[in-house]
């Protein structure tokens, strides 16, 4: 299938034009590349409807058959990988081979998630009664993704909820809209009307959503500030939320490491996507007996990195998504600039068209500047000398963040010990950013609410129901 004709929501089975758009941009060029429905609050409304009427006939379908389903919808995107990575291109900025990634882990995603099962725990099995816990769905989730990675963190959510029995209405960000949309026709030929409905709209949508009385759960992904205001307009019908929300991940590096093979990696655990990651390293904490060479050699590699049009061979980093985040990342820029902060590299706005920051490396800003203290999700990292490992776990520790961390040492037992000590969702031993559909991954502190992947992912979307059967009824 190539795609083409005009975005289109889905809502109850059908492809909905909606009465009005908004235009959608290639965040290398500025240009307008697209228009996407903006749905009203009737649209909205139309696509809880479809979801709470498609639930009960859902809910009731075999697992097996479910699953099935989830695979028909892997093999979908995957059998146009093509087509979405260079529309996720185009409207996300990342490189052509980073967008095929992307669209081949959210295949995976769905396939994978189908090897999990809901398990049923015997409680009891006495002579007197047999007590049993299931899990059983929870009815309609409102699943609300950010820009970042549009097509697979859209699917950390629909492949879990889909297969506990669950239907759902999802949102993509306005700023990336169109890989999701050109999903949702795939998948209207592939679910049942109702199961699974696509809204886009925008800033208004997201709040109509968790507002809204017919949702049962809202599983968002974005930043924390929004999810406090999730949280807070989930409580009144107290929905169930799932909240994976933003991150400082430190990394920290350990004397013993080999300088010159690390460099490589190390920058890309802090710039991959351009930075632009929930549980990309976000301050990089480096011995000082290794702080020299190691700095140098980070710096070194990063000038041969090629930043431009993902669309273009060979582009290794591309733009800043929005243009809100490039503003944002400017003003840290800015901020170390005015400080007076020592740049090893970048710094400078790049006078061209599109939202592109050079590569900007920090050299030992103070550990309570902007750039150490907040997330700055984009491509601006600081490099920390430290002396003493207690205190560097301290300053590790101390942030209300808590999503993910990494520990950089030849000595796996004692970075293995080390990691014990962070307080965060995930904690890496000589790598980073590696996820399964398979494992819980969130956040600890404010970088989250519950988990995504894994059993416990899967049943973050069911109640626990205990059913209890007494084996010799007294008026027997
Ligand atoms: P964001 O919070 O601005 O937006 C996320 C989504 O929420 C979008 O779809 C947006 O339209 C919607 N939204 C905005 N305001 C809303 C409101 N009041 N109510 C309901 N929905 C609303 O986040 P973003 O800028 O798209 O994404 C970047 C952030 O997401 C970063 O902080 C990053 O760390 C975080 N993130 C976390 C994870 C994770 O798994 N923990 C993964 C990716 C990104």
């Amino acid at each position: 299938m190539v795609f083409d004709g005009p975005y289109r929501m889905l809502i109850g089975g059908e492809l909905v034009a909606g009465s009005a758009t908004f235009d959608v941009l290639n965040p290398a060029t500025e240009e307008v590349i697209a228009q996407a429905p903006d749905a009203t609050p009737a649209d909205l409304d139309a696509a809880v409807a479809a979801a709470r009427d498609a639930f009960p006939g859902w809910a009731a379908t075999p697992i097996a058959d479910r699953k099935a389903k989830l695979v028909a919808l892997a093999n979908a995107v995957w059998g146009n990988a093509d087509a979405f990575a260079r529309l996720l291109t185009s409207e996300q900025g990342k490189p052509h081979s980073e967008a095929t990634g992307e669209v081949m882990g959210a295949g995976y995603w769905l396939q994978a998630n189908t090897t999990l099962d809901l398990p049923e725990t015997v409680n009891e099995d006495s002579d007197d009664r047999i007590s049993i816990t299931r899990h059983v769905p929870l009815g309609v989730v409102g699943a609300i993704a950010p820009w970042n990675f549009p097509m697979i963190l859209a699917m950390f959510k629909v492949a879990p909820a889909l297969l506990a029995g669950n239907t759902m209405v999802l949102k993509p960000s306005p700023f990336t809209p169109l890989t999701t949309l050109r999903f949702a026709e795939l998948a209207k030929d592939i679910l049942p009307a109702g199961v699974l409905n696509v809204v886009t709209g925008g800033d208004a949508l997201g709040p109509w959503m968790t507002a809204h009385p017919g949702f049962d759960k809202i599983s968002f992904t974005g930043s924390t500030q929004t999810g406090r205001r999730v949280m807070a307009s989930a409580a009144p019908t107290l929905k169930r939320v799932t909240l994976e929300l933003g991150g400082n991940d430190p990394a920290i590096v350990l004397p013993d490491v080999n300088v010159e093979k690390i460099a490589e990696q190390l920058f890309w655990a802090a710039f991959t996507n351009n930075g632009q990651i929930c549980i990309a390293t976000k301050r990089m904490y480096i011995h000082k007996d290794i702080y020299e060479p190691l700095r140098d050699a980070i710096v070194a590699y990063a000038r041969t990195v090629k930043v431009g049009d993902g669309a273009e061979q060979g582009t290794q980093i591309g733009p800043i998504n929005n243009k809100p985040q490039y503003e944002r990342v400017l003003g840290l820029i800015e901020d170390a600039r005015e400080k007076g902060y020592k740049f090893l590299l970048g710094g400078e706005k790049a006078d061209v068209p599109g939202y592109f920051v050079p590569i900007t490396i920090l050299d030992n800003p103070p550990e309570d500047s902007r750039i150490v203290q907040e997330e700055q999700f984009g491509p601006v990292l600081p490099l920390i000398k430290f002396d003493d490992l207690d205190d560097v776990i301290t300053k590790a520790n101390a942030t209300d963040y808590g999503l993910g961390a990494s520990i950089w040492s030849a000595d796996e037992d004692r970075a293995y010990d080390l990691a014990q000590r962070i307080q965060s969702g995930t904690v890496w031993v000589n790598e980073t950013q590696h996820l399964s559909p398979l494992a819980a991954f969130g956040g600890v502190k404010q970088s989250g609410v519950g988990v995504e992947g894994g059993l416990e992912g899967l049943l973050e979307y069911t109640n626990a129901q205990t059913l209890v059967r007494k084996k010799k009824p007294a008026f027997a």
